[in-house]
C-alpha cells in the first residue's frame, strides 16, 4: 500500500478549504486539499437553482477577489458562486484532488501527526485542518411519517416548483431558505403554508446601507459567541429579486398562510404552537432595534445618512395571524408536499478520535483543537459571528495558517 506524505492536509473544498489553501500557499506551506466530490460541491448540488447569496458581491466574497461577472451592490447567483470559487482556486493554484473522501482520520501513535484513510488510499500529515462545512447533515424532525402520504424533502434537496408534485406545499421552517422557498412557491402559483418559528428579520437595508453594511459598522460581525438563549432563533433574510426585507405581512398579503411551530401529527393532521404573533412580533421587535441602533450609531457620528421613516411603520397583523390555523388537515389542505427547511448538523463520523466537548461540539479555540496539528475551520461562531461565511471565514483560515506555519519553526 502507498502512503502519500504532505505537510498539512484540508478536508473539504469548499470557500473554507480554498480560503485555507491559499493562506498556506501564501505561507509556503506544502498541503494537500481533498475534496471527495469536486470544488464548491455544496453550492453546485445542495441549494436550490434560483438560489442568490444573501450579502452583496462587494461583501459576500473574498477580500483577494472580486465578482467579475456581478455588480458590487448585486447578489451573486449560485452558479456565480461556484465559477469565482473555481477561478479563485485556478488563480493561486490551490493543489485541489477531487474525487477522494476521506473517511477515517487518526492521529500517529508517536503523536508526530495523522493518517488519513481515504477512498484513494492513505496520507500522512503533520498538520490536518477539516473544512467540511458549517451545514453538513440535513435535518427533519421526525414528526411526519413516511407513509403519511404527503412527500417530503429538505430544503437542501429543493430545486424548482416544478420539481414538486401538483397541490399545496406547506413550508416548515422560516429562516433564509424557509422564506425564499415559499415564496418563490408562491410566486409560481403554489397554495403555500408557512409555519413560522422564533426569528430576526433585519432590514435588507436602512438608510442607505445595505444590513450587512450595518454589522459591521455596529460591530456585529465580530460578536464572540451566539446568545445562548438565542441559540434556536433563525434569521430570515434574502437576496433574491435584487435583494429586499423579509415581511411576513408582505408574505401572507401574497397568499401564503402562516401558521406557528408545527408540533405533532396524527391521523393525516398537522398541529400547530399558538405561537405565530409572538413569533412575528419577535421578528418585528428584532427589525426595529436594527434601526434604533442604526439611528444612533449615526447620531454618534454625526453621518449625513437619508432619512428613512417609511421603514418604521409595520403593517396590521394579517388574518391569518390573527385568527391562526392550529390544526391543519394535508389532504383536505390539498398539501401534498412539505419542504422541512429546518437546518443541519455536523457529521465528523470520519474523525477516530477525541476531539470534542462533553456536548459532542468540536472543541476548540478559534478553530486551534486540543489536538497539536488537527484544526476545524468555516464552523459556525468558530471565532465570531462572520465566521461560516465567505468573507468571514477568509480571516479564520488566515488566523490557522498562522499557526501552522508558526509550527512550522
Ligand atoms: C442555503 C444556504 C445559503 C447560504 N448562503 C450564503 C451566502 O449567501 N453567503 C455566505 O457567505 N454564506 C452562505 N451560506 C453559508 C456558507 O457560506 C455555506 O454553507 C458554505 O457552503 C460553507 O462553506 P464551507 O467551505 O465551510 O463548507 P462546504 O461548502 O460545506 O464545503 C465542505 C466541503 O467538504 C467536502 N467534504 C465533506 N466531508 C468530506 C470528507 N470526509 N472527505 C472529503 N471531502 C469532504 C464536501 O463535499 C464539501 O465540498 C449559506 C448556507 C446555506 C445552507
Amino acid at each position: 500500500m502507498t502512503v502519500e506524505t504532505i505537510d498539512t492536509l484540508i478536508i473539504g473544498a469548499g470557500q473554507a478549504g480554498l480560503a485555507m489553501s491559499e493562506h498556506l500557499c501564501s505561507a509556503g506551506v506544502p498541503h494537500l486539499v481533498l475534496e471527495r466530490n469536486r470544488i464548491a460541491e455544496r453550492w453546485r448540488s445542495e441549494r436550490w437553482d434560483s438560489l442568490v447569496a444573501n450579502g452583496p458581491a462587494w461583501h459576500d466574497r473574498f477580500p483577494t477577489r472580486s465578482f467579475d461577472d456581478i455588480d458590487p451592490d448585486g447578489f451573486a447567483g449560485k452558479d456565480s458562486i461556484v465559477s469565482y470559487l473555481e477561478a479563485h482556486a485556478q488563480h493561486f493554484g490551490a493543489p485541489v484532488r477531487c474525487g477522494v473522501e476521506v473517511t477515517a482520520l487518526r492521529r500517529k501513535p508517536d503523536g508526530s501527526g495523522f493518517i488519513a484513510e481515504t477512498s484513494e488510499g492513505v496520507f500522512e500529515a503533520r498538520n490536518v485542518v477539516s473544512a467540511t462545512g458549517p451545514f453538513q447533515k440535513p435535518v427533519i424532525p421526525a414528526l411526519v411519517p413516511d407513509d403519511s402520504g404527503v412527500a417530503q424533502i429538505h430544503s437542501s434537496s429543493y430545486r424548482n416548483p416544478a420539481q414538486l408534485a401538483d397541490g399545496g406545499v406547506l413550508v416548515i421552517g422560516a429562516g433564509s431558505s424557509g422564506v425564499q422557498i415559499a415564496d418563490e412557491l408562491a410566486r409560481a402559483g403554489r397554495k403555500v403554508y408557512l409555519a413560522v418559528g422564533p426569528h430576526n428579520r433585519p432590514p435588507r437595508s436602512y438608510r442607505g446601507k445595505d444590513f450587512v453594511w450595518w454589522l459591521g459598522a455596529l460591530g456585529l460581525w465580530d460578536v464572540k459567541a451566539n446568545d445562548p438563549a438565542l441559540e434556536h432563533v433563525t434569521i430570515a433574510v434574502s437576496g433574491a429579486r435584487g435583494g429586499h426585507t423579509v415581511d411576513f405581512r408582505e408574505l401572507a398579503a401574497q397568499g401564503i398562510t402562516l401558521v406557528g411551530r408545527a408540533q405533532s401529527y396524527e391521523s393525516g393532521v398537522l398541529h400547530f404552537a399558538d405561537d405565530l404573533a409572538k413569533n412575528i412580533a419577535m421578528g418585528d421587535a428584532d427589525y426595529l432595534s436594527v434601526l434604533d441602533a442604526a439611528d444612533a450609531h449615526i447620531a454618534r457620528e454625526g453621518l449625513d445618512f437619508p432619512e428613512e421613516p417609511q421603514a418604521r411603520i409595520i403593517g396590521p397583523e394579517p388574518d391569518c395571524v390573527k385568527n391562526p390555523i392550529l390544526d391543519l388537515d394535508l389532504a383536505e389542505a390539498g398539501v401534498t408536499s412539505i419542504i422541512w427547511a429546518t437546518g443541519y448538523v455536523l457529521d465528523f463520523g470520519w474523525l477516530k478520535f477525541d476531539v470534542m466537548d462533553e456536548k459532542g461540539r468540536p472543541a476548540h479555540s478559534r478553530g486551534v483543537s486540543a489536538v497539536p496539528g488537527f484544526y476545524f475551520l468555516g464552523l459556525a461562531w468558530l471565532s465570531r459571528r462572520a465566521s461560516p461565511f465567505i468573507w468571514g471565514v477568509w480571516h479564520d483560515a488566515k488566523y490557522l495558517a498562522e499557526q501552522i506555519a508558526a509550527r512550522q519553526g
